[in-house]
């Protein structure tokens, strides 16, 4: 069974999230800020982290570089969640070298078909 980690300091998404992925039989854990990702990360082994860009404090693209700082998840796929489009996230997405996006509002389908490619 493939194991995501989905961070999202929403609430409300985390949960529409982890609902949607359960029922195509993923495991699923959640963290709503950027330090208990990085707690969960160290701690487990994730298939996939889907990553919220905007969040207070620590935001997505830090978040993502602490994780893969530590060498087991060096080649982690990541899929980041944005509202935005925009050149600077472009920017660091081809840095970063992130799998994907997924930009906000988006539909279960979309959410579905984006993860499933990345498994395929
Ligand atoms: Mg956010």
């Amino acid at each position: 069974m493939k194991r995501i980690l989905i961070v999202d300091d929403e609430p409300d998404l985390l949960d529409l999230i982890e609902l949607i992925l359960t029922n195509e039989g993923y495991e699923i854990d959640k963290a709503q800020n950027g330090k208990t990702a990085v707690e969960l990360a160290s701690k487990n082994n994730y298939d996939l982290i889907i990553m919220d860009i905007m969040m207070p404090e620590m935001d997505g693209w830090e978040t993502i570089k602490t994780i893969r700082a530590e060498k087991k998840n060096l080649t982690i796929p990541v899929v980041m969640l944005t509202c935005r489009d925009n050149s600077q996230d472009k920017y660091f997405a081809i840095q970063e070298g992130v799998e994907d996006y997924i930009t906000k509002p988006f539909t279960p389908n979309q959410l579905v078909s984006v993860i499933g490619n990345i498994f395929a």
